[in-house]
């Protein structure tokens, strides 16, 4: 068996050691005869299961009693619609746009209220995050929304903006879990799995109980109210159950390796790696203004598209995959999510610095 170095922004790079006890429960988990793809989400079994991901999930991130975790379907994108179809009780929400999730959620949002583009950073290529401290936030705003962590572009807010009050609303796909967050600042966190927990096909929304309720617009779909969830514990209808089984043995996993805190310690210190490595190199350079850099999603260029293709493809040939960064930016991009090991950043540094003496 040889596995790769996995750069990918999602679905991403998993910890092995969660995929070895996966297979080891394939065939028959825990003595019940079956893998989890096989057993009822109304079994015991599965009940001891989804409710120990979500009792493992409020103890790393610390969940206040009145927030629900809901696992959900659809993906982040379905959140776009279920955010503002639960939550525009004016009709009106504020959006800053610092990249194509913010974007595609902000226009999504068009479809059921006045959504206001309060802020953007599309004049720089998303290459940094607007100042939040003053902005035209509405008097009547039902919520306020960022994306936090920008996958594409390697941005993330290093502070919250200043809502005036407003509730925020956040989109966390591509930074959930990689620090201790405060989840009481926010109404509603969510994100898709598939880039820092588990496999896809699942989203986490972290809602605040008085958000939940049935008052949303109407014509709302059943499936579409958290409040349809909420009551039924994530179990309205059959849920992703493989991948809920995943993520909770995940969620074990950075128990293990001591939380959150101790993961942003180990983030920080792969990031670091890297982004030293960018700024001293002669050929190599980070795309994105040095205090909003993430430390899950690095974007660079050499500046030249053949020398960048060049990389790719003598990369991925050396055993580093998914290293091609967006269509909309060019040039590459490491995303570094909390299951790389220190190793991998390592391995791709040194690559770096010998293709940098072969070719400048
Ligand atoms: N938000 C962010 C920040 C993302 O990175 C992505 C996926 N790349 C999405 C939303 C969309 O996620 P999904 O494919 O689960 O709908």
């Amino acid at each position: 068996m040889s596995r790769v170095y996995n750069f990918s922004a999602g679905p991403a790079v998993l910890p092995e050691e969660v995929l070895k006890e996966a297979q080891e429960e394939m065939l028959d988990y825990r003595g019940c005869g079956m893998s989890v793809m096989e057993m009822s989400h109304r079994s015991k079994m599965f009940d001891e299961i989804i409710q120990e991901a979500e009792a493992d999930l409020r103890e790393l991130l610390n969940i206040p009693s009145n927030y629900k975790v809901l696992f959900l379907q659809g993906g982040a994108s379905l959140q776009f619609a279920q955010i503002p179809m639960n939550l525009m009780k004016n009709r009106v929400a504020d959006y800053i746009v610092t990249g194509q999730w913010a974007k595609k959620a902000w226009q999504e949002a068009q479809k059921y209220g006045t959504a206001n583009k309060i802020a953007s950073s599309e004049d720089k290529t998303y290459s940094y995050i607007p100042d939040c401290s003053d902005l035209p936030i509405s008097p009547d705003a039902d919520y306020v929304y960022i994306c936090e962590n920008n996958t594409i572009y390697g941005t993330k807010y290093k502070t919250l903006p200043n809502t005036k009050g407003k509730l925020l609303v956040a989109d966390v796909s591509s930074c959930f879990l990689s620090e201790p967050m405060d989840i009481e600042k926010y109404g509603i966190v969510y994100g898709g799995v598939q880039k820092n927990i588990g496999p896809a096909g699942m989203v986490i929304s972290i809602v605040r109980d008085d958000l939940i309720t049935d008052d949303v617009l109407p014509g709302t779909p059943t499936m579409m109210k958290f409040k349809t969830q909420a009551d039924a514990s994530s179990l309205y209808n059959t849920p992703n159950c493989y991948c809920i089984y995943i993520c909770g043995k995940v969620f074990k996993w950075l128990k293990k390796m001591g939380g959150l805190s101790a993961m942003k310690e180990r983030n920080e210190k792969k990031a670091r790696i890297l982004y030293d490595y960018l700024d001293s190199s002669n050929l190599f350079r980070g795309t994105v203004v040095k205090e909003d850099r993430s430390l899950m999603n690095v974007p660079f260029v050499t500046g030249s598209e053949e020398l960048d293709a060049k990389f790719v493809k003598e990369s991925k040939a050396a055993g580093f995959e998914n290293l091609k960064g967006h269509r909309t930016v060019g040039g590459m991009r490491a995303s570094i999510y909390n299951a790389m090991p220190l190793e991998g950043v390592e391995a791709l540094v040194a690559f770096m610095k010998k293709f940098e003496e072969e070719n400048v």
